[in-house]
């Protein structure tokens, strides 16, 4: 059992983050952002790895990768605008 938006989140990260040169991407700021999308959005889990695959390709297609765009938009700027990687430890916000 898997929730496929963790392989998406990573992914359309890497793709954001190389847009946003004035964004961190040390690997706290990189956690903290993933973290931060994927308690945005609704987990889909799936059972195989062909299911895996499949949710994946109709996840490219609907409205979720549209979603994960916007929750990552936003965990990036929730994090960039209070790096934990410059305070002391603490919860993410
Ligand atoms: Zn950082």
């Amino acid at each position: 059992m898997r929730n496929v938006l963790e392989a998406v989140v990573m992914r359309e990260y890497e793709e954001l983050h190389a847009e946003m040169r004035d964004a961190c991407g040390c690997p706290q700021c990189r956690e903290d952002i993933l973290v931060c999308a994927l308690n945005r959005l609704p987990p889909r889990y799936v059972a195989t790895l062909t299911g895996e695959v499949l949710a994946e390709v109709r996840l490219e297609a609907d409205q979720g990768r549209a979603d994960v765009t916007v929750a990552l938009m936003e965990a990036f700027r929730v994090v960039g605008g209070g790096p934990r990687h410059a305070r002391s430890p603490s919860t993410v916000p």
